[in-house]
């Protein structure tokens, strides 16, 4: 199975091809399709807005996924909003210090967090297919690690053993991370369609 992989974010890019690996081929996004607004409030929203654009644009079967922080100590903040927690032309490094400067008071029992994201695929006959995951975690008191991106280095999943996802590999991350449960769910419910 061929699908245009909807995200524009390299290391998005990068996740779900690995993760997809053996399952479909995953075809670039067109440079010819330009920005999607993701101005959906829910991640099911967005992931949607996002694969439908980029089948309609190319009449192929389009995947994408989007993935938002939930910090209980912020009321769920930054949420859906992740991207732009500190901005609109924000960085990945200033969303993690507006993060780290959020809960500076905040007890290590007092942090946990989330990833959730929503892994989808828009098939040309207006159908499609969608799965979530999650993963449960806490946020750290400093920056640990140099892989990954996004809020990776802040971010240490209760599944693990104590390292943030940036100090670990790929294949860890994936194993217990929120975009690994989501594309594994996914690419289930698409061999059984
Ligand atoms: P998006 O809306 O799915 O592109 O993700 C929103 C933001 O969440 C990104 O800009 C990153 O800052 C962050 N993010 C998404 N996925 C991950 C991840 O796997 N690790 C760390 N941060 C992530």
């Amino acid at each position: 199975m061929r699908l245009v992989c909807a995200s524009a974010n390299p290391d998005k890019v990068a996740e779900i091809q690995e993760l997809l690996r053996g399952v479909a081929e995953l075809l670039p996004r067109p440079i010819s399709v330009g920005d999607i607004v993701e101005d959906a409030d829910t991640l099911l929203g967005n992931a949607r807005l996002k694969a439908r654009a980029i089948c309609v644009a190319t009449g192929l079967p389009a995947v994408a996924d989007d993935t938002g922080l939930e910090v209980d100590a912020l009321g769920g903040a930054p949420g859906v909003h992740a991207a732009r927690y500190a901005g609109a032309s924000a960085t990945y490094a200033d969303n993690r210090s507006k993060l780290l400067a959020a809960l500076r008071d905040v007890d290590t029992a007092q942090r946990t967090a989330r990833f959730r994201t929503v892994a989808l695929v828009a098939y040309p006959d207006g159908s499609e297919r969608f799965a979530e995951g999650v993963c449960e975690g806490v946020i750290s008191d400093r920056e640990r690690g140099s892989r990954g991106f996004g809020y990776d280095s802040v971010f240490v999943p209760l599944d693990g053993d104590g390292r943030t996802f940036a100090e670990m590999s790929v294949d860890d991350k994936h194993a217990l991370g929120h975009r690994g449960r989501a594309f594994r769910a996914l690419a289930a419910a698409v061999r059984a369609n």
